[in-house]
């Protein structure tokens, strides 16, 4: 099968077309990471898949396709089709049962390689591990670890194919990771145990668009207070359901009373929002810009007692 240079343009193409949609979805993977997971789970992961993804390297991509390829390349080259499909065949075998033993001792040594690598840390410069967070890594690493063994049958099956001179399939696979990344971030993330929004100016701000809850006006944030519903002196709290944004107007006219003695009603019930990244999206909006021009973030970020 002597390759022409048009045959090598176009393997070229699918590849290069492959690779780079890849890394766009890498991209577009890494925008969703920082929008919606917070740094700290997102560290957990990388950390958790890290341990299956230094074995692929060992065990994956170079070492087994230098050692099948050109096995499957001179079985095609000097025997049959049917030479070489046997030969792939006894060789898949050979990986599943390989890749099986791996993962199933991998996900039961995780909690010894992570202890391996936390001994490590102190080397690397790393900073030490609190028990709960590494029993927490040890959870996700054995969620993760399995992807060895997926891994390993694609980057399997892409020496086989490679041998065919079937470069398509390969070329796109890679972005499939990817895509599964950006979906499961997308639609499972906030069905995870989160930290809870934090109690702050700028989040209770958020939370009521900058709107009086007693006028229903939407002010500018240096015209608005924070309330307490059940005033202090009567024994309210400081807490998402008992404090809103109101006018100052609103705000005197209230006074130290509840908002039936002082005639007044809520435009909605105060409640603890579900998760921050929402506000977060409000707050890049061009509308809390004029916001930065007098944020002092100590004050609008200060957790409220
Ligand atoms: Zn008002």
């Amino acid at each position: 099968m002597p390759s022409t240079q048009g045959q090598l343009s176009k393997y070229v193409a699918i590849f290069a077309g492959g690779t780079l949609f890849s890394r766009v979805l890498g991209l577009v993977r890494d925008m969703v990471w920082a929008r919606y997971i917070p740094y700290a789970s997102r560290d957990a992961f990388i950390f958790a898949f890290r341990l299956p993804n230094m074995l692929r390297d060992l065990v994956g991509e170079g070492a087994l396709n230098a050692a099948f390829v050109p096995v499957f390349s001179d079985a095609l080259e000097k025997k049959s089709r049917q030479k070489f499909r046997e030969l792939v065949s006894a060789a898949l075998s050979a990986m599943l049962i390989l890749l099986s033993v791996l993962t199933v001792a991998g996900v039961l040594a995780v909690p010894i390689l992570i202890n391996g690598m936390t001994l490590l840390e102190p080397l690397t410069g790393g900073v030490s591990i609190s028990p709960e967070r590494l029993a927490f890594l040890t959870t996700l690493s054995r969620w993760t670890f399995p992807y060895l063994f997926f891994i390993g049958m694609a980057v399997f099956a892409m020496g086989a194919l490679f041998t065919v001179r079937h470069y398509a399939t390969s070329s796109w696979s890679p972005a499939l990771l990817n895509v599964a990344f950006i979906a499961c971030s997308l639609l499972f993330y906030d069905r995870l145990p989160q930290r809870s929004v934090k109690l702050n100016r700028r989040n209770i701000f958020a939370r009521d668009r900058n709107r009086c809850q007693y006028c229903g006006k939407r002010f500018p944030t240096s015209e608005l207070t924070l309330d307490h519903v059940v005033p202090r002196s009567r024994g309210g709290s400081s807490t998402w359901e008992n404090l809103v944004c109101a006018c100052v107007d609103c705000n005197v006219q209230k006074g130290g009373r509840l908002p039936r003695e002082a005639r007044m009603s809520l435009v909605r019930r105060p409640v603890k929002p579900r998760r921050s990244p929402v506000l977060h999206l409000k707050l890049r909006s061009p509308k809390y810009q004029s916001w930065k021009t007098f944020l002092d973030n100590a004050y609008w970020e200060v957790e409220l007692k």
